[in-house]
């Protein structure tokens, strides 16, 4: 078995006959931008063959014209009888018309812009035709405007089938196309079986039938042609993964093998000890590290769950080891935040070893002797936001990168961090679970640890599920539970009456909206709560200076400000673990995983915590009683969990993860056949059989059917 079997599908398109330089530039626009072109801009018979019908149109339908089927596509066996050329030019082109019958009586066939002599040659006088196309009703006689098909009776045979309708582009005709497509399969050769368990239909007879559907559920994704195709693809994509995960862990990096004692110290100084997870997570991390190879993985936990800490720790085994350690993270707050806990431990343990923040506003001499000693690598731990990443920051000994809330971060900045230390070891880490099969898919590079349990002595946040009529109520007793000195959240999806800015996850009709509670935006609440509990009351929003937004915090935090009106900046990160209540208003337009979010912002204490999720009832807002039903039964899953994991792979699995990180952030549909995201149980399928046979063979799959299939589906 070798690459030849698939060189015909790496050829230009201009090997197909009829394809020139003029049809291949239109082809290359037409044909999907995810599919990586030669560098001549020239798609290849691949690109061609991958460019599935969205449609089909059945002309199998024959009539007589007594009984047509009025605007409905049927094929009729007509004689030609006269021509009525067009009468007048002077209100603009009359069209030309072509009066034929078929012994049950007549119709006329209508053509605008049409050539005199193409028609004549078409349909000669006295001449037998097939005619496929839409007859309808006008003034009193059958007319058809613009045949579909005419051929002479002999061809009958290929106007009664089912066509495919493709995706066109100017300059191109959908027979044009099929055409083309049928050239290329009929040379498509076979190609050696790649699937562990070969489906009834092989690759190429899979394709033969995505082109050829026979009625509406052959373009479904269901269909067994297109499993095969969905299959293949993501099979494709798992086995480069592996690959690349397992060629990664071959890389040699630096050999971390001390912080025995640091750590040791650290877990003393704690008032609790680390839960099984998080022990578990670090000696993964430490084995990782100790190994002499790359470490690339992911920390998945929920919020709360206590990440800073297993990072932290690994952080001080790479201090003691004498190399460095930073940890990146996505604003300015959060790295005041991570700095100050870090630090306070590294003083409660006792622990001799320097934290720095580096950030935009540290300034001058400061920022200069941070440069200084990272440069020198007498600063072995230092936390930053993106300022980390910039061209003057050197670091002596850079060992370790830890990445927090890493889906803020682009691929790039992500990539920058690590090109600051000869393949570095990376921890990335992030506090939305995502379902595994996603994980697979978006971080099938690295390795994943998990924190699934929750400290001990955290409660539950008890969830309600309300409609927004009842926030007068909720309002109450959020006003006893202030007098009692506790701390809330407040979260509206807008900052201000026009809901076009980014903070509102899906702009709707709510401007328009007059009842007082309908008007869910941040600042409306602010001024009302304002009224009510006065000084007690402050206002976050994505639009405020970022120094302003962390003055506030700060007074939020120290207890100044009692309840916090916000939009969802606050949902990442940031820590008040005192805060114990948690109202959301218009839930319904927020994804689970974010509510899961904000949800996260309290529970974070032994102190019983609370979260209301105001929906809003009103059809007028969900545009059918359905929606309203559906956004219930979707909050209801947050009422009845609060296992991120279990609420993401809901989410999945109810909306197709249209909220879940890793869409938003590529825009672009990743895959040609596959939807995004992809369907959990092929990821998973997918995964266990390419890592088993990368293993089983090092790394080098060279020269297999595997390698054919990752050519033939990766750019
Ligand atoms: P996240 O995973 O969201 O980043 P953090 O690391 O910020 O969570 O931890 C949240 C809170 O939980 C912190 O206040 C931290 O001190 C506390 N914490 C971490 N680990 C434990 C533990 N094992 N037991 C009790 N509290 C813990
Ligand atoms: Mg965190």
């Amino acid at each position: 078995m070798t690459m030849q079997s698939l060189e015909y599908l790496f050829q230009p398109v201009t090997r197909i006959k009829g394809v020139g330089a003029a049809s291949a530039r239109t082809l290359s626009q037409l044909l999907p931008m995810q599919i990586q072109r030669r560098g001549d801009g020239v798609p290849i018979i691949r690109d061609l063959l991958f460019h599935l019908p969205t449609g089909l149109v059945d002309r199998r339908m024959v009539a007589t014209l007594e009984k047509a089927p009025l605007g409905q596509l049927a094929t009729y066996m007509l004689t030609v009888e006269s021509y009525l050329p067009p009468s007048s030019r002077r209100f603009g082109r009359q069209p030309f018309k072509v009066i034929c019958r078929d012994g049950t009586t007549d119709i006329i066939l209508v053509f605008f812009h049409a050539r005199e002599e193409w028609i004549k040659r078409m349909l000669p006088i006295g001449s037998r035709r097939a005619v496929s196309g839409v007859a309808e009703q006008f003034d009193f006689s059958l007319q058809m405007t613009h045949p579909d098909l005419i051929v002479p009776p002999d061809k009958l045979s290929e106007v009664l089938r089912v066509e495919p309708v493709y995706p066109l582009t100017a300059g191109l005709h959908g027979r044009q196309l099929e055409k083309l497509i049928q050239q290329a399969l009929h040379a498509l050769p076979e190609i050696p079986e790649w699937q562990p368990q070969p489906p009834a239909l092989s690759f190429t007879e899979a394709l033969r039938k995505a082109h050829l559907p026979q009625g509406e559920d052959d373009l479904l994704a269901t269909s067994p042609a297109r499993q095969r195709l969905i299959y293949d693809e993501i099979l494709a994509q798992q086995y480069d993964l592996s690959t690349k995960r397992y060629r990664m862990k071959q890389q040699p990096s630096s050999m971390v093998v001390a912080g025995d004692a640091w750590i040791k110290q650290l877990e003393q100084s704690l008032p609790f000890s680390l839960t099984d997870d998080q022990q578990q997570a670090l000696a993964e991390i430490r084995r990782d590290m100790a190994s002499g190879r790359r470490m690339l993985r992911l920390l998945q936990g929920d919020v709360g769950s206590g990440k800073t800490l297993v990072a932290l720790a690994a952080m001080l085994a790479v201090a003691a080891q004498g190399m460095q350690a930073a940890l990146m993270v996505p604003s300015e707050i959060l790295a005041r935040q991570h700095e100050c806990t870090i630090r306070n431990y590294l003083q409660e343990a006792g622990i001799a070893t320097e934290v720095a923040l580096l950030t935009g506003s540290v300034h001058g001499q400061k920022r200069t002797q941070i440069f200084e000693a990272l440069a020198e690598g007498t600063l072995k731990l230092v936390v930053g936001t993106q300022a980390l990443i910039q061209s003057q920051v050197s670091f002596a000994s850079l060992a370790l990168i830890v990445i927090d809330e890493q889906h803020r971060f682009g691929v790039n900045q992500r990539m920058a961090l690590r090109f600051k230390a000869h393949a570095p070891h990376v921890l990335q880490m992030s506090a939305t679970p995502i379902p595994r099969s996603l994980a697979m898919t978006l971080y099938g590079d690295m390795e994943c640890s998990f924190l699934r349990t929750k400290p001990l002595g955290r409660k539950p946040v008890v969830t309600r599920v309300l409609p927004q009529s009842r926030s007068k109520e909720v309002v109450d007793r959020l006003a006893a539970a202030l007098a009692r000195g506790q701390k809330a959240y407040w979260i509206c999806p807008w900052v201000e009456q026009a809901p076009q800015d980014d903070a509102a996850p899906a702009p709707a009709a709510v401007a328009s909206s007059q009842a007082d509670h309908d008007t869910a935006t941040a600042t409306t609440r602010f001024h009302e709560f304002k009224a009510r509990f006065h000084d007690k009351v402050g206002l976050v929003h994505g639009r405020m200076p970022s120094q302003k937004r962390e003055e506030v915090m700060q007074r939020f935090q120290s207890g100044e400000i009692q309840l916090l009106v916000a939009t969802t900046v606050v949902e990442v990160g940031v820590d008040v673990p005192d805060a114990t209540i948690m109202v959301i208003e218009q839930a319904q337009r927020f994804g689970l995983s974010t509510l899961h979010q904000l949800r996260g912002r309290v529970g974070r204490s032994s102190y019983e915590s609370s979260c209301v999720l105001l929906y809003d009832e009103k059809p007028s807002l969900a545009s059918s009683a359905g929606m309203v039903d559906s956004a219930m039964a979707r909050l209801s899953i947050l009422r009845d969990s609060n296992d991120g994991f279990i609420i993401a792979d809901a989410d999945l699995r109810q909306r197709g993860g249209g909220e879940i990180i890793g869409t938003r952030q590529s825009g672009q549909q990743p895959y040609v056949f596959a939807s995004f995201p992809p369907d959990p149980d092929l990821v998973i399928k997918a995964r266990d059989h390419a890592e088993a046979r990368v293993t089983a063979s090092s790394g080098n799959l060279s020269e297999t059917s595997e390698t054919l299939l990752m050519r033939l589906f990766l750019p």
